[in-house]
C-alpha cells in the first residue's frame, strides 16, 4: 500500500531520550498551579518547546502569553522552564502578578555565574541563539556586561578589553560550543569559565546517544518541536554524519517517501518530547512493514529536581 516505503526494517532507539528532569518538573509545576488555583492559569511563553506539551496544558486550562502585559493584575504567571531576566521578575512585581517560577534549576545555576562574573568586573562572553528564550534571560542577568557570540566568526568580531569570562546557552551542540569557547581562549589566553558546563547533562546523553546510532542508520528521526533548541541540534548533528535526517512534531509528520531503501530507522527525541510520542512514531513506522526495535542506550539518567519550596508539601499534580 506505501510502495517503495513497504518493508522490514529496524529501529535504533536512541537513549536517553525524551523528557528530562527539568521539563517534568517544569510541567508538574503549572499542573500544580491549576490544582492550588484553578483555571486559569497564566503561563509566560511556551513552559516547555513542545507542541503537544503546550496544547495538553492549554486544555487543562493554561493560558500562554508572550509578554506579561497580557496577565490580568493579580493572576497566577508561571515563568518558563528557559527562565526569566531579572527585568520581567521586576515587573511582575510591578503588576502585582503571583509568579510561579518553573526555570529548570540548571538554567538557574547559568544566571548565578552571570552574576557572580559581572560582579567581579569581567565582560561576559555569552555562547548562544539570538532570540532564544533561554539566552535572553542569561543576558539580562547582565545586560551592559554580556555579550552574545552564535559562532567563530562573532568570536573573531569581538574587541574586548579587560578581563572575560564565558557562559554557554544549556541546550547547544556540545562539538560547535566546543570549537567557539576555543577560539574565545585562542583570543583571550586568561579566559574563565564556569564551574561545570553549562550545556545540561540532558542535551549531552541525547547527542551522545545519537551519536552512538547514526552511523548504523539509514535515517534519522528525531522527536521534536522547530522551537526546540536540543532537538534541532540532533537533526544536524545527523546531519554532520552524513546521515538524513527529519524533525517530526509526531507520527503523522512522517513522509513515506523518506522511507524508500531505508533499512534502518535511528529514532530519537527531544528533551521537551513525551516519552508517549516515541511509541507512537513506532507504531506508525510498523505500519510500513514488519519491524525490530533495538535500544542503545548510552547512559542511565538518575537526575530528579525539587519543586520550589511552597509547592512541595501540597497534593495533587496528578498526570
Ligand atoms: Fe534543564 Fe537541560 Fe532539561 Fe533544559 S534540557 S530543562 S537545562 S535539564
Amino acid at each position: 500500500a506505501w510502495g517503495a516505503a513497504a518493508g522490514s526494517r529496524r529501529i535504533l532507539l536512541a537513549g536517553p531520550r525524551s523528557f528530562c528532569a527539568g521539563v517534568e518538573r517544569a510541567i508538574e509545576i503549572v499542573d500544580r498551579a491549576l490544582t492550588r488555583h484553578g483555571r486559569p492559569v497564566y503561563v509566560r511563553k511556551q513552559i516547555v518547546h513542545n507542541l503537544h506539551v503546550v496544547q495538553e496544558l492549554e486544555q487543562r486550562g493554561a493560558i500562554f502569553v508572550d509578554e506579561l502585559a497580557e496577565v490580568p493584575t493579580g493572576s497566577v504567571v508561571v515563568f518558563s522552564a528557559h527562565g526569566v531576566s531579572p527585568a520581567v521578575r521586576l515587573q511582575a512585581l510591578d503588576r502585582r502578578l503571583q509568579v510561579v517560577d518553573a526555570t529548570c534549576p540548571l538554567v538557574t545555576k547559568v544566571h548565578s555565574e552571570a552574576k557572580r562574573f559581572a560582579a567581579r568586573g569581567d565582560t561576559i562572553v555569552l555562547v548562544g541563539h539570538a532570540g532564544h528564550e533561554e539566552s535572553e534571560g542569561t543576558l539580562g542577568e547582565a545586560p551592559d556586561r554580556t555579550v552574545l557570540v552564535q559562532n567563530e566568526q562573532d568570536v573573531d568580531r569581538l574587541e574586548i578589553d579587560g578581563p572575560v569570562s564565558y557562559l554557554t546557552q544549556t541546550t547547544l551542540a556540545v562539538d560547535e560550543a566546543g570549537r567557539v569557547v576555543d577560539a574565545l581562549r585562542a583570543r583571550y589566553p586568561h579566559l574563565t569559565g564556569p564551574s561545570t558546563e553549562d550545556i545540561c547533562y540532558a542535551t549531552t546523553n541525547r547527542q551522545d546517544a545519537l551519536r552512538a546510532v547514526v552511523a548504523d542508520a539509514d535515517l534519522v528521526l528525531v522527536i521534536g518541536s522547530v522551537n526546540s533548541s536540543n532537538s534541532v541540534r540532533l537533526v544536524e548533528l545527523a546531519h554532520r554524519h552524513a546521515t538524513a535526517a527529519h524533525l517530526i512534531d509526531d507520527a503523522s509528520d512522517i513522509d513515506p517517501a523518506w522511507l524508500a531503501g531505508v533499512h534502518t530507522v535511528g529514532l530519537t527525541a527531544g528533551a521537551s518530547v513525551p516519552p508517549r510520542l516515541v511509541t507512537e512514531v513506532i507504531g506508525a513506522l510498523g505500519g510500513f512493514g514488519e519491524t525490530t526495535v533495538q535500544e542503545r542506550q548510552v547512559a542511565a539518567e538518575t537526575i530528579r529536581f525539587g519543586l520550589p519550596k511552597d509547592m512541595r508539601t501540597e497534593a495533587g499534580g496528578r498526570r
